[in-house]
């Protein structure tokens, strides 16, 4: 048996096996054949077993290609069967090893699918034996194939690992390292990937849709492969970046009204500081151009409020300063205002009072008869006027002088006072008349009342310059619930003034 038939034989044996035709395969399959056509074969290493089968011209080829191992001889020989043009078989073994490489090189980094379609037709041409312009061609598409083929997609996926693009199965590999829980799914990595992914980097909160999603994913990686997750993914993404601007929407408004208020403030710091150097009006310009030219991003306005903080931070100093010594003028200022209160109030004492009998003035009476009659109207809480009337007082100006008229009604406040209760008011209506408002008081304790202070009086000695002078009181009483309203209350107690003074005087009438 010649080699040409152990090599037609070793042919038949790959097609019939179905196998791809790998150069070890062939040197196994011919060795096969070999010792089946009786050829002593140890080992079948080495090919000088079967160059003593060769014709001279087949040896010298063998020889000039430098054909040392057994699979380079079986596919040199199958060439030489094919071709009988051994120029052609040499050309044909170039380019076989070049498409060869380009295919192991493309194996190596690709994995998409045109890549496992020029694969496949790479593989259907080496088996029907294709010739060298069938393969020339399909070397093209693979370089055509390579030269437009975008491995970008790597680099994203380095954000995530480490990212060796010569060895993409590695790659995969890690990207397929569960991070998380124990029972890993295929998808997990790229699951958690996802989740991260789907997480809004700015907006506080997810939407229920979106987190129903990251939820189903988290206890589901490989949902991942799923029809309707695309279309869930797309939406979610959607609302992620939605969720996200409205949250920098947000955001630039919080951070505008801060700067408004910031600015308002430090303007007005700027303003009550007594420093006015350069810098502080450039802050002042700067924060005032701030607020009528508002930022429209977070970037500008960091870059501005980063500017004005920097000068602001120099001249921090300066402006405390400037706030102490603001702060010592509030304070002195509330001093002095303190003090104002004080004169204030006694000034509306004094208001109140009369000045020779230190009683209530005609003003203070007029208002708490106001008082009272609120509490009338409101809580029916009944009150009496009293009014008195010192007895021909004017006769006591005529006989002792003014001054002793003065210090008799002195004297008579006193006792007027002296007999009223601690809620009772009592002041001096005018010249020598005088006026009681006795709060929760029925006429007869009213009446009560007047009869202690004309009994009062009229015992009393009123002494001045060693003369005791004479003094009675007439006095009118008249309780409100008597009288439809004060003003009638007020005639109605003068009317009984008026009749204790026809009646004779130094009597209480009510
Ligand atoms: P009647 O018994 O009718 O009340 O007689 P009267 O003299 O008291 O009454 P009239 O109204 O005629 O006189 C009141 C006098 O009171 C007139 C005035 O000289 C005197 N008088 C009023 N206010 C003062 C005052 O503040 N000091 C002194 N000393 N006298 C006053
Ligand atoms: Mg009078
Ligand atoms: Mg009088």
């Amino acid at each position: 048996m010649t080699i040409n038939q152990i090599v037609r034989n070793t042919v038949e044996r790959l097609k019939n096996e179905g196998k791809v035709w790998t150069p070890d395969l062939y040197a196994e399959a011919f060795c096969l054949e070999a010792k089946k056509a009786g050829v002593k074969v140890e080992d079948c290493q080495g090919i000088d077993r079967f160059t003593s089968l060769m014709d001279k011209k087949t040896l010298d080829e063998v020889k000039q290609y430098r054909v040392k191992t057994t699979a380079e001889l079986v596919r040199f020989l199958i060439s030489k069967m094919s071709r009988l043009n051994p120029s052609e078989a040499s050309i044909l073994v170039e380019v076989l090893s070049a498409l060869t490489k380009t295919i192991a090189m493309s194996v190596k980094v690709l994995h998409n699918r045109d890549a496992s379609a020029l694969a496949k037709k790479t593989i259907t041409l080496i088996e029907s034996q294709a010739g060298k312009t069938q393969i020339d061609l399909l070397r093209q598409a693979w370089e055509n194939f390579l030269s437009v083929y975008d491995d970008s997609f790597l680099e994203k996926l380095s954000d995530f690992g480490e990212v060796d693009s010569c060895n993409l199965k590695k790659t995969i590999e890690g990207l397929r390292v569960d991070v998380g829980s124990a029972q890993t799914g295929d998808f997990t990595r790229i699951s958690q990937l996802l989740i991260m992914g789907l997480s809004p980097s700015i907006a506080p909160k997810l939407d229920d849709k979106t987190a129903v999603l990251m939820e189903k994913l988290h206890d589901n990686p490989d949902y991942v492969s799923h029809k309707e997750f695309e279309k869930e993914i797309k939406t979610a993404i959607a609302m992620r970046i939605a969720l996200d601007k409205q949250s920098v929407e947000e955001m630039v408004k919080a951070l505008d009204e801060l700067l408004g208020k910031l600015s308002a403030q430090l303007i007005d710091l700027i303003e009550r500081s007594e420093s006015s150097t350069t810098e502080i009006r450039d802050v002042k310009r700067d924060l005032e151009a701030l607020e009528s030219d508002k930022p429209k991003d977070f970037k500008t306005a960091h870059k501005r409020l980063y500017a004005i903080a920097t000068t602001l931070e120099e001249k921090v100093e300066i402006l405390s300063r400037d706030l102490r010594s603001h702060n010592a003028k509030v304070t002195e200022m509330g001093e002095k205002i303190a003090t104002l209160e004080s004169q204030l109030a006694v000034a509306t004492q004094a208001s109140k009072e009369d000045f020779l009998t230190k009683l209530f003035n005609k003003r203070a009476l007029e208002e708490s008869m106001e008082i009272k009659e609120a509490e009338y109207v409101r809580y029916g809480r009944n009150y009496c006027l009293a009014l008195l009337d010192l007895d021909f007082f004017k006769s006591v100006n005529d006989t002792y002088g003014h001054e002793a008229g003065d210090a008799v009604l002195k004297a008579f406040a006193n006792i007027f006072k002296e007999e009223a209760r601690v809620n009772d008011i009592v002041g001096r209506f005018g010249g020598e008349e005088f006026l009681a408002i006795l709060g929760d008081t029925e006429l007869s304790g009213a009446k009560t009342f007047g009869e202690k202070v004309r009994m009062h009086v009229q015992e009393a000695h009123f002494m001045y310059q060693g003369q005791r002078i004479a003094v009675t009181v007439s006095i009118g009483i008249a309780q409100r619930k008597d009288y439809p309203s004060l003003e009638t209350l007020k005639v109605g107690a003068d009317e009984r003034l008026y009749s204790a003074k026809h009646k004779g005087r130094n009597r209480v009438e009510a």
